[in-house]
């Protein structure tokens, strides 16, 4: 079987005491064996992060970059194995995978701005013969902790800017799918990047907690689930690490009776059911505004459901590929019988979806983790299917009568990561942008996910700490600023002085 370890000072390390299944979600088989590291092996790893950073921190910015670039090229060159090790080990389409890689790379680009971003400021003259300026350092050794859903982008959106800061990085990947960030962490030490500055460590909790518990770890970038999340940001609180944690999300689209309800209808169906709707900034609630509206837009989706195709992500023509795993089919079967029992209208029913009668090369596809897409109608706000993340292929609509019912719905709602409005009435998009509590906005754009150079963060429940994902906050995050008051006096003007210095 193969065995998947850990990827510290440039090398792949031995096997660790414990190990996880990684299965293939697609067949609900075990492909890998995965070490977990214990804490003794997480904190061998930072300590040979912090000798490797001293070098790499203090290289000129553009060398750095040249590094960085070089990855870039290389990611490139293998992404077709790449997206074929995710859709292996994650379920989703080879297509989706390649956007899973892509809009990692595009942070890599950005961060090939590092020199720009890490220019200081500089005042002259702000006393007699005294200029104050100042500079952007890199923090140390910093982490990443990232979720299953997109093995590539995540981890190349915090390493990116942490690593061409002039950080070293100690990544801790999804223990489900941790292929790719280890190929990556090996493609960063083929592009020239020096041993032992970008690591993996593979492991659940003891891993998790031992890279929180080390006074060598400056800073902490989460992406997860809300809990765990919280529970990541109050314990770097409490041993003053920084700390910014992503959590969940339950993304609405309101659909206004103006807008084009076919050109609606296909952006939510692939904003919902695509990559089986585990993304944080999948659409899983529609909110058509009218009961007119709510009548026109649900036979248009149920056409679209209709005709997609749920299957093995490496097959041409698939839609989308199994969950990730049988507890997350469990928990959406679960929340789906809620949701009848609760009394919703069940439109379309995925559950139970056969595929015993299908293969792939050679192999069943019977034991995986597939549901068909589900649609719900007339939900209601205090339903668990509306009020809890879903992370699977299913759509709830509540039907509200008017605008400010409709923008009330994400505005009470505890997450808010993404949103969106489709309409053909620009005053009503202005309003309901200027309004929305929630920290990313699509107007008729089902996914608003952020381009790498703006940054990407949710609100409420869906985002703890100060600052963004990528774009010019990321290295706000992964660096800490230094200011330098110097003074050259002309002459020899040296007094003792025992008041506050002030501007005279
Ligand atoms: P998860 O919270 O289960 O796991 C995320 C990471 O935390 C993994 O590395 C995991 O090993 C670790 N972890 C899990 N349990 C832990 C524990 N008890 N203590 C310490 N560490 C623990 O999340 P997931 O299932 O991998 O990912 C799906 C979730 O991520 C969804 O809620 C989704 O909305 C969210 N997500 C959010 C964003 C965003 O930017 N807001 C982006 C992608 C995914």
């Amino acid at each position: 079987m193969r065995q998947i370890n850990h990827f510290v000072g440039g090398q792949t390390t031995a096997e660790s005491a414990r190990q996880g299944d990684v299965l293939n979600p697609a067949t609900g088989k075990v492909q890998a064996q995965v070490s977990l590291a214990s804490k003794a092996e997480v904190d061998a790893c930072i300590d040979n992060a912090r000798e490797a950073q001293r070098a790499w921190g203090a290289m000129n910015p553009q060398r750095r970059i040249r590094v960085i670039n070089k990855w870039l090229q290389l990611i490139h060159e293998n992404q077709d194995e790449l997206a074929r090790l995710i859709t292996l080990e994650h379920g989703k389409t080879y297509d989706d995978a390649l956007g899973d890689i892509a809009r990692g790379t595009d942070v890599l680009e950005f961060s090939l701005g590092a020199p720009h971003q890490l220019k200081g400021e500089y005042s002259t003259n702000v006393g007699s013969g005294i200029d104050t300026y100042s500079l952007r350092q890199p923090l140390g050794v910093v982490a990443g902790i990232t979720p299953f859903n997109f093995p590539a982008m995540i981890p190349l959106w915090k390493a990116g800017p942490a690593l061409a800061a002039g950080n070293a990085f100690v990544l801790k990947p999804s223990e489900r799918d941790p292929s790719v960030p280890v190929r990556l962490a090996e493609l960063f030490l083929e592009a020239g990047g020096p041993a032992g500055v970008f690591n993996v460590i593979n492991g659940d909790k003891e891993a998790v907690d031992a890279i929180l518990d080390s006074p060598v770890i400056k800073a902490v970038g989460f992406v997860g689930s809300t809990a765990i999340a919280q529970y990541i940001f109050e314990r770097c609180a409490a041993t003053g690490k920084r700390a910014q944690c992503f959590g969940g999300a339950k993304n609405h689209v309101l659909v206004m009776p103006d807008a084009n309800i076919d050109a609606a209808a296909d952006a939510i169906v692939g904003a919902a059911y695509g990559s089986a709707g585990e993304r944080c900034m999948a659409l899983s609630v529609a909110v058509p505004v009218g009961e007119e509206t709510a009548e026109r837009l649900k036979a248009a989706i149920v056409e679209r459901i209709g005709n997609l195709t749920v299957g093995h992500g490496l097959e041409k023509g698939v839609d989308y590929g199994p969950l990730v795993a049988q507890s997350a089919l469990d928990r959406v079967n679960r929340l789906i019988e809620e949701g009848v029992q609760a009394g919703a209208d069940i439109v379309v029913d995925g559950r139970g979806i056969d595929l015993s009668d299908k293969e792939f090369e050679g192999e069943s596809l019977g034991g995986g983790f597939f549901i068909g897409p589900t649609l719900f109608d007339k939900v209601t706000p205090e339903m668990s299917i509306y009020l809890e993340e879903i992370f699977g292929p299913v759509l709830v609509m509540v039907r509200a009568n008017s605008f400010e019912e409709a923008i009330r719905l994400p505005n009470e709602h505890q997450y808010g990561n993404g949103v969106a409005i489709f309409t053909e009435n620009g005053g009503a998009a202005r309003e309901f942008a200027a309004h929305v509590e929630v920290g990313m906005v699509g107007i008729n754009v089902p996914i608003p996910v952020p381009v790498a150079y703006h940054t990407f963060g949710g609100w409420k429940a869906s985002a703890f700490g100060d600052l963004n994902q990528h774009g010019p906050d990321s290295f706000r995050f992964y660096t800490k600023t230094k200011t330098v008051t110097s003074r050259w006096p002309d002459g020899d003007e040296s007094t003792a002085d025992f008041t506050m210095p002030v501007m005279k």
